[in-house]
């Protein structure tokens, strides 16, 4: 067994739970599955798994949509529109947002209710498997924006991703990853080994921010912005994140998602710089010194060679 970043063969045990385990890279730092499925298990059977779809990604809509453009704002300040791929764009809110906002969208998704779902929902153009085998989909076509949200720790072969993505991005293009940072999260110490038992056999990798700047490097891309944040520009609001703290201290084994009914989506998009936003903001500028956010952010481009 060997690190897939570093090489190194000295790897430790992480968390064992039932028969499969996480192993810690003791040179890097990367946290991997020990028993990794193979693509044509994942495809056909993890994430084609019902549950999959009704358990992990039912969430409000309303806040789907406020997290996809507070996502974009972000983005917009290296790319305002053009084309976008989202590689594991789940129901596609997110490409929804940028639709609303005159981006020609494209998404991959490997579970394949959720890829209906967005087709069905949203009218998404989405292929409905694994990267790997997206060949025909993405051919001839060049992005502006690729976007992995969530879906880089999903990747049985990471390089492979990136130098797939780095094929796909235009010269001036912007890539942006979000991965959780598990090993240093202030959350992830109360969460950590409930969010291993949860995530196994789908998170394949955890990153920090060392390996993945390695990792991101040695797929000729340059970082112009990787850091961690408290309070995730994504996923994450202040709220939700008491709610998640409040969880562990109740114990409770239910979905996060308390409600399953489908939120009305707004018509328009909303940019309010709220009293929530400002929060957020100096909680993350304090975490970009400390990094103990539970997300990692990372915003790249290709390497002039
Ligand atoms: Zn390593």
């Amino acid at each position: 067994m060997e690190c897939f970043i570093c090489k190194s063969k000295k790897i430790g045990n992480y968390y064992t739970h039932r028969d499969n385990s996480y192993v810690k890279c003791l040179s890097c730092g990367l946290v991997f599955l020990k028993n990794k499925p193979n693509l044509e298990k994942l495809d056909q059977e993890v994430y084609s798994d019902k549950e999959y779809f009704n358990e992990l990604y039912l969430q409000n809509t309303t806040q789907q949509i406020e997290d996809g453009n507070r996502l974009l704002n972000h983005i917009a300040f290296y790319k305002n529109s053009g084309k976008v791929l989202d590689i594991g764009c789940g129901r596609g809110y997110f490409l929804y947002t940028c639709k609303q906002r005159n981006w020609d969208t494209y998404g991959i998704e490997i579970a394949k209710e959720e890829a209906k779902f967005a087709e069905d929902k949203f009218g998404l153009k989405v292929f409905p498997g694994p990267i790997e085998e997206a060949g025909d989909f993405l051919k001839d076509k060049l992005f502006d924006l690729i976007v992995m949200n969530a879906s880089l720790e999903h990747m049985l072969n990471p390089d492979d991703i990136l130098k797939i993505a780095h094929s796909r991005l235009k010269n001036d293009g912007i890539i942006f990853i979000w991965v959780p940072n598990l090993v240093n999260s202030i959350l992830h110490i109360f969460r950590r080994k409930k969010d291993l038992a949860e995530n196994i056999p789908y998170h394949i990798n955890y990153f920090n921010t060392k390996n993945l700047k390695v990792l991101l490097q040695r797929n000729n891309f340059e970082v112009i912005d990787l850091r961690t944040e408290m309070i995730t520009a994504i996923s994450g609001n202040i709220f939700g994140t008491l709610k998640s703290i409040s969880r562990v201290f109740k114990k409770t084994t239910s979905s996060p998602c308390a409600d399953k009914k489908e939120a009305q989506i707004p018509n328009n998009s909303s940019e309010n710089k709220s009293i929530k936003d400002k929060i957020r903001a100096k909680i993350n500028k304090l975490d970009s010194k400390i990094t103990f956010g539970s997300s990692i952010i990372v915003f790249a481009k290709k390497r002039k060679n």
